[in-house]
């Protein structure tokens, strides 16, 4: 029974996330938008369920600094994202999954030159879109 309670919670998460893959939600976006729906899947069971799809690599997980909160986004068609550095528009939020090669010769520098290592899974460039960088100047 409990099992089965856990594995509905995370179905309905995911099922969430998948839907609103071209969003970033905090915990309690998800916990607000799942009761609206009329679940009863209480916020601590989210969070662990959020924490889980991540250390799987099936989430996105980020701070975001105007709102200073920690957000998530269901990723699609794309490697374990616990496992490459993403990229993000500041202006409009829009996730990017780079591909881990542009780095190798910065990880390299960086290893040799200050002895760090980068987190791939956690590291996240602020950047600007190409729609909002034309918008902003138009
Ligand atoms: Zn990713
Ligand atoms: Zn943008």
């Amino acid at each position: 029974m409990k099992a089965e309670y856990r594995t509905k919670s995370r179905y309905a998460i995911i099922e969430y996330l998948r839907e609103n893959s071209d969003k970033r939600f905090t915990a309690k976006d998800i916990a607000d938008a799942l009761s609206a729906d009329g679940s009863d899947i209480n916020r601590s069971t989210i969070y662990r369920n959020l924490e889980r799809l991540c250390l799987e690599g099936k989430l996105v997980r980020y701070k975001e600094s105007d709102i200073n909160a920690t957000c998530y986004q269901y990723s699609e068609g794309h490697e374990a994202c616990n496992r490459h550095i993403h990229a993000q528009c500041s202006c409009c939020g829009k996730i990017y999954h780079l591909n881990n090669e542009l780095f190798k010769s910065a990880e390299k520098k960086l290893i040799s030159d200050y002895g760090l290592y980068i987190d791939y899974g956690k590291t996240v460039i602020i950047g600007l879109c190409e729609e909002c960088k034309k918008a902003s100047i138009t």
